[in-house]
């Protein structure tokens, strides 16, 4: 490497040249010189790290006084070697770039990674579909990253380039009164870069819509209003963000038969007074097919008769509830003339029976009565 210059020519100061004298001449030249101004100039790149280098040295009272009395070498034998790169420079002068530029400058002020966004997708399960859950594929429309420019925007061939009203920080300053005003730059819109040559399959978007098959397992259990959320199947991040989620909403068609309460099933079923009164063995549909149901010998209307654990698996326990039968029973109509008299037999002994009865209860009273 070629001799060092002296730091105060590289500053373009004199040797008694104050501190507020020293910051402002390297601000000039940071200014300059900042490869964000410069991409790719190799010149500009070690004039920017020269002037850093000096300012380093001039603006600590210390090391300045060093270099004074015993130039380059009296700093060499204290430990200071000057800035490795960028990196160190921005490291160590990042709070004086804030203040310079107004902002916090890292060699390229990034794009910041955001998540993408969340989807919607609306099922509808038919009531069984609901209780026992399924397997399907979802078809949905999204945004994927760009095939053809891999994201990046730009047509094959050709780079993005740093954003000549920003410098490529993103941000502007406009100054109103006595304050500063920043705000994103409106020509990258914050990017701090432009493409002039946008990638002609995306327009310069860097994503495309597409359609995705993504394979959806519903457990059983799930009811009108559940949501599921398969994680990561959303839009793609932005600038190496995650990518969102997708929610499928689910709806449940009714059934002819069952409704639901939470995770029991509740069905009704007609069964005549004989039936009632003398109680059956009937067959009665299931979630699952039918099964026998034993009607016990004088059932009342709207009692409730259980399938225990035939209902609907619970989504937290995987535990099932009991399917619910409430028993309707029919009176008869249409009643041929044999039907009719046998039944008016059986009314007059069920009057007797009554009268028996009354008359117990009218003994209890005139006993109650005569105490
Ligand atoms: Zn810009
Ligand atoms: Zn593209």
């Amino acid at each position: 490497m070629a001799s060092k210059r002296d730091y105060y020519e590289v500053l373009g100061v004199g040797r008694t040249a104050s501190n507020g004298e020293i910051k402002g001449a390297y601000r000039k030249l940071a200014l300059k010189y900042h490869p964000d101004r410069n991409p790719g100039d190799q010149e500009a790149e070690d004039n920017f790290k020269e002037a850093a280098e000096a300012y380093e040295v001039l603006r600590d009272d210390k090391k300045r006084s060093l270099y004074d009395q015993y130039g380059h070498q009296g700093l060499e034998g204290a430990g200071f070697s000057g800035f490795g790169g960028f990196d160190d420079i921005f490291s160590s002068f990042g709070d004086i770039f804030e203040e310079f530029f107004g902002f916090r400058s890292g060699r390229r002020s990034q794009s910041r990674a955001s998540r993408g966004s969340d989807l919607r997708y609306d099922m509808t399960l038919s009531f069984l579909e609901a209780a026992f859950g399924k397997e399907t594929e979802v078809t949905v429309e999204k945004m994927v990253i760009c095939p053809e420019c891999n994201g990046g925007a730009c047509a094959p061939g050709t780079y993005p380039e740093t954003c000549r009203q920003c410098g490529g920080s993103g941000q502007v300053a406009r100054t109103q009164g006595f304050f500063t005003v920043r705000t994103a730059c409106p020509q990258c819109r914050g990017n701090g870069q432009t493409i002039a040559t946008p990638c002609e399959h995306c327009r310069g978007a860097g994503k495309v819509k597409d359609t995705k098959k993504v394979a959806v397992k519903i457990p059983g259990g799930v009811d009108n209003g559940s949501r599921l959320r398969l994680t990561g199947e959303g839009e793609p991040g932005v600038n190496g963000g995650p990518p969102g989620d997708l929610y499928v909403f689910i709806s449940v068609s009714p059934h002819d038969f069952f409704e639901r309460d939470g995770s029991h099933v509740i069905c009704q079923i007609s069964i005549s007074f004989v039936q009632a009164a003398l109680g059956d063995d009937i067959p009665v549909p299931t979630l699952e097919g039918e099964r026998d149901l034993k009607i016990p010998k004088g059932i009342q209307p709207g009692e409730i008769l259980r399938f225990r654990g035939e209902g609907i698996p619970s989504l937290r326990s995987r535990e099932r509830g009991d399917q619910i039968i409430q028993v309707m029973v029919k009176t008869p109509t249409n009643l041929t003339k044999k039907q009719e008299s046998l039944l008016k037999e059986f009314s007059k002994l069920e009057s007797q029976k009554l009268s028996t009865k009354f008359k117990n209860i009218f003994k209890g009273d005139s006993a109650r009565a005569a105490r």
